[in-house]
């Protein structure tokens, strides 16, 4: 199929009442397990990069491989930059041949991250290129949430319908108690505050730090209008932990193809459980 926007892809999860994964294409090793697990799953996907992985590959060779790789396969696949936190970062993704970018201005005042990101949009507009922005910080540091906490680091409602109506974002990454990496202790989410953001923002809602919340909280975060869910700890950490139980059971470790192709599988699995959590299995 040729590639999907991001667009597309989420406003029909919107409709559907379910949450596309979008997973990072980290390494070129693990395109396969992602690609292979939507074909399994029947699944719409999106593909990611992180900017803090482009030293792992020519970015503009690596992107023409993903889309010929997108383009042989049988289910509606995206591309999206993840995290682009300047306006160079942003132009080097979109010249390296991205359709969809995520502008990172959520560290920044308010005021400033409507400026920058409003300027990310009209660049992007005018070339047809989607946009994903963020308001609000994820609690990355694992600090320990109190009302002071959470009204400093969680999105406001009224905010995030001022920030879209301002800027003209796609689509909104929110913080509601979600975090990259691994939580300390158990991750909380804030569903009466979803709810609030999710009844006063017109554009489909972005979940990032998916990775470590439970299968009941995905899901309920998916009924209050999640559309989209990002993966990226679990990934690395379920071919990690193949990886290590192979050179546990093998004294002689010495076969890097096979353990290659068993991290490959570790990561399929992963993804594969992940689409059917978020309903998007069957939805291809
Ligand atoms: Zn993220």
């Amino acid at each position: 199929m040729p590639l999907y926007s991001y667009d597309e892809l989420l406003n029909k999860a919107r409709k559907g009442h379910y949450a596309i994964g979008a997973f990072n294409v980290f390494a070129m090793e693990f395109l396969p397990s992602i690609l292979q697990a939507a074909e399994e799953e029947s699944a719409p996907v999106l593909l990611q990069i992180n900017p803090i992985h482009f030293y792992l590959a020519d970015l503009p060779e690596y992107i023409r491989y993903i889309k010929a790789q997108i383009g042989k396969t049988s289910v509606p696949v995206g591309l999206n930059l993840d995290h682009g936190v300047s306006r160079e970062v942003i132009l080097q993704g979109i010249q390296a041949g991205f359709p969809s970018v995520m502008f990172d201005g959520s560290r920044l005042p308010y005021a400033e991250n409507i400026e920058k990101t409003r300027d990310i949009v009209a660049i992007c507009k005018a070339i047809d290129v989607t946009v994903e922005a963020e308001l609000g910080m994820l609690n990355d540091e694992g600090l320990e949430l109190t009302s002071e906490t959470q009204d400093r680091l969680f999105t406001d409602p009224d905010a995030a319908a001022e920030f879209v109506a301002e800027t003209g974002v796609d689509a909104l990454a929110v913080s509601i108690g979600n975090a990259h990496g691994f939580y300390k202790g158990e991750p909380k989410l804030d569903f009466k505050r979803l709810r609030q953001i999710s009844e006063k923002v017109p554009v489909p809602l972005v979940l990032h730090g998916g990775s470590g919340i439970s299968e009941a909280d995905l899901q309920k975060a998916i009924s209050i209008g999640i559309s989209k869910i990002n993966i990226y700890t679990e990934m690395s950490a379920a071919a990690l932990q193949r990886v290590k139980q192979l050179s546990k059971n093998d004294k002689d470790f010495a076969d890097y193809p096979r353990v290659l192709f068993q991290a490959r599988q570790a990561v399929k699995d992963l993804v594969k459980s992940k689409m059917k959590i978020f309903g998007s299995a069957g939805k291809a």
